[in-house]
């Protein structure tokens, strides 16, 4: 159920931010899933398609981008991609510590 009211919080803030900017139409929103969050994008979106009937988000879509998996390194702070079965920092090869990025699910911005 969390995709729903992740669904119902984009709506929520898409229909504000719309008002907000004297807009009658939500056309888009620019939204982030990291590739490790457990967010499905195609459930949210059916989610946001039933709470968003009949407000300025009906019909809007999605732009969907998905954040790579990062790793920080906890000797030298090099930030890095995460590679399958692989957690070590390419520059001193010490094992990298999990960062926000790739799980993060966000509403970045909206087009009207
Ligand atoms: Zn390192």
């Amino acid at each position: 159920m969390h995709e729903y009211h992740k669904a119902v919080e984009w709506v929520n803030r898409a229909n504000e931010e719309a008002a907000a900017r004297g807009a009658a139409k939500v056309k888009a929103l620019n939204v982030v899933f990291g590739e490790c969050s457990d967010y499905s994008p195609e459930v949210v979106k059916n989610y946001f398609d039933e709470a968003a009937a009949g407000t300025a988000c009906e019909g809007a879509e999605f732009h969907v981008t998905v954040s790579r998996s990062m790793l920080k390194c906890p000797q030298c702070g090099k930030l890095f991609e995460k590679k399958l079965l692989e957690y070590r920092c390419p520059d001193c090869g010490a094992e990298g510590n999990p960062t926000e990025s790739g799980n993060e699910v966000e509403l970045t911005s909206i087009e009207v």
